[in-house]
């Protein structure tokens, strides 16, 4: 922040107290103390804390929550930064710039941003800015591992993290972070099929219709592929809806197994798998047509054991030339491609985006209502806290 100058004149509106324009409220967890979740004050940051006059002080928003914030409140998952002994959480934000640095062009106060989540470390992916594949055994994740998150009222990072969103865009834009986990799955997808010198997929198949199926739905559906999403989520949730309302079809996997929904909308050429449980995977292997591509989305941190039909699945994958692969995280590339699908989203399908917007909860304050919302309310698809209005 730059000095205030005293006017000459009296002003007639008090000014604020001074621990408001020092200080901000922050919700954050004890790394390893399950349940440790609370509301602290801290130091507000600053612009001038980046080198080289190239600080972006951003105004937080709205902030998503997921899955990983509830693992990381039960002390599953996360670390507090070096020197501290919690860690602020929220990794999927929205806000506007409120101040740069001299050395900032790329963006000025009153831009819309969101910002990425990894931060680099030191293997030849990190130097290269796709962080998101790096090879350290440590990696740093802003509101997840060794770096403070977004779930607070300002943050400060360089241009080079953060991701302009046109205005347009500001109502869905706290979506943005959960669908670049989308968009770098599918970007690997076409990547690796370029060793088919022609692929033209057709069918695919998203594993689960939670927020990242749906949002992997919507992606295949604009590039003009036939979807078939697998789902547990009966009426009347909104998740079939969802998915119809794209022009994919949702099949019940109470009804139907993936194996039988494969044979009957199958083969798939691509699979998104997103349910978060891992035995899918196996039968998801099953299901992939010869020269498909699987990609795997889930985070289990579970020790979960299956048996599997080993040789069959080995055979088919050898025999049809398949491949899998994993993927997690992504870089500014990724954000940058997602800025693009919802943008094309609000145009395909006006009003779609904002229909997985189900659960706002207004205030950082309510920190509580915000994780029993996430953990326990029904037909949940994206649950958010209101930081400010917009
Ligand atoms: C986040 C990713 C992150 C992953 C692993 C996910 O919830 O959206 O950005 O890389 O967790 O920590
Ligand atoms: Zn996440």
């Amino acid at each position: 922040m730059t000095a205030i100058e005293t006017p000459a004149l009296a002003d007639p509106v008090p000014p604020p107290a001074a621990d408001s324009l020092t200080m901000m409220k922050a919700v954050a967890v004890f790394p390893g103390k399950p349940d440790s979740m609370h509301l602290r004050t801290m130091p507000r940051p600053t612009v001038d804390e980046i080198a080289d006059g190239r600080g972006v002080l951003v105004k937080v928003l709205r902030v998503g929550v997921d899955g990983t914030d509830k693992e990381i409140n039960a002390a599953e998952y996360g670390a507090a930064p070096t020197g501290y002994d919690f860690l602020v959480t929220g990794h999927e934000s929205f806000g506007r710039v409120e101040a740069v640095g001299p050395n900032v062009t790329e963006l000025e106060p009153g831009d819309y941003v969101v910002a990425t989540v990894r931060r680099p470390g030191s293997s030849i992916y990190d130097r290269i800015g796709t962080y998101d594949m790096t090879t350290d055994d440590v990696y740093f994740e802003r509101g997840i591992n060794l770096r403070h998150g977004f779930l607070t009222e300002y943050y400060v990072d360089e241009p080079e993290y953060i991701v302009q969103v046109p205005p347009g865009l500001r109502d869905v834009a706290v979506l943005l972070e959960p669908t670049t986990v989308v968009e770098k799955g599918i970007a690997q997808a076409y990547e690796i099929q370029r060793r088919l010198r022609v692929w033209r997929p057709r069918r695919a198949a998203v594993m689960g219709a939670g927020t990242i199926g749906l949002l992997a739905a919507l992606a295949l559906r604009l590039r003009g592929l036939q979807v078939t999403v697998f789902g547990r989520t009966p009426k009347p949730y909104l998740n079939s809806d969802l998915v119809e309302a794209l022009g994919a079809r949702y099949q019940n996997t109470s009804d139907a197994s993936i194996l039988d929904g494969a044979s009957r909308h199958g083969p798939f050429d691509l699979i998104f798998e997103a349910t978060g449980a891992s035995p899918v995977v196996f039968e998801s292997m099953q299901a992939l047509g010869k020269n498909g591509v699987l990609v795997l989305s889930s985070v289990t941190g579970g020790d979960r054991r299956i048996e599997v039909p080993a040789d069959r699945i080995n055979l088919e994958f050898v025999l049809g030339n398949k491949v899998m692969v994993g993927t997690v995280n992504a870089n500014r590339e990724y954000f940058e491609m997602g800025v693009k699908d919802l943008a094309q989203s609000e145009v395909q399908y006006p009003g779609w985006l904002g229909r997985l917007l189900t659960h706002p909860v207004h205030g950082l304050e309510n920190w509580k209502l915000l994780l029993d919302t996430l953990s326990a309310a029904r037909g949940v698809i994206k649950a958010y806290c209101v930081v400010s209005d917009l």
